[in-house]
């Protein structure tokens, strides 16, 4: 539901409610103060928030300008991936940061919660842990675990990291 109203524009961003004619005091980002809240805003261009993908894109090797629309933001992460494994995680993992982002935006503005961007990035992957744990049979990787060999754990399967520790343990 969450997706789908991001993939269509719908949620309720600052810029969307005044479009509904509703009260908005202010259309400000409430995370950077700088630009108005839309959801492309938000979630792919806001200043606070881009060094979070930026760093996700490390761990795949996944280079290139980012689309500005979130359609096209997904479809292009998802797009530039063969099937299997690894496109899959990343659908995930976009689904889990955008929907992170969205909590921690909420909180910022009813809770009056300080924007964080590393525990955006922690609470996201926390959250992608629980999802590919009930999703992928075989998935057992303990979180530190994964969590500290992020670009091995989105680029492999069990297998592949089996072989990954396999190799570790030759070189040693
Ligand atoms: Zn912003």
């Amino acid at each position: 539901m969450f997706a789908w109203r991001l993939l269509k524009d719908r949620l309720p961003t600052r810029v969307n409610l005044r479009r509904r004619q509703v009260e908005v005091e202010d259309s400000t980002c409430p995370l950077c103060r700088n630009m108005e809240e839309s959801a492309c805003h938000l979630f792919f261009q806001c200043s606070r928030i881009l060094p979070v993908w930026w760093e996700s894109l490390n761990w795949t090797n996944i280079v290139g300008a980012f689309p500005l629309n979130s359609k096209q933001h997904f479809l292009y992460h998802i797009g530039g991936l063969e099937g299997g494994v690894r496109a899959n995680r990343w659908k995930w993992w976009w689904l889990a940061l955008t929907w992170t982002i969205w909590k921690h935006k909420n909180n910022v503005i009813f809770s009056n919660a300080t924007f964080d961007a590393n525990k955006v990035l922690d609470d996201a992957l926390f959250l992608l842990w629980t999802w590919l744990r009930n999703l992928e049979k075989g998935f057992s990787t303990h979180y530190n675990h994964w969590s500290s060999n992020l670009s091995i754990g989105f680029n492999t399967d069990e297998e592949g990291s089996h072989h990954f520790s396999h190799a570790q343990a030759m070189a040693h």
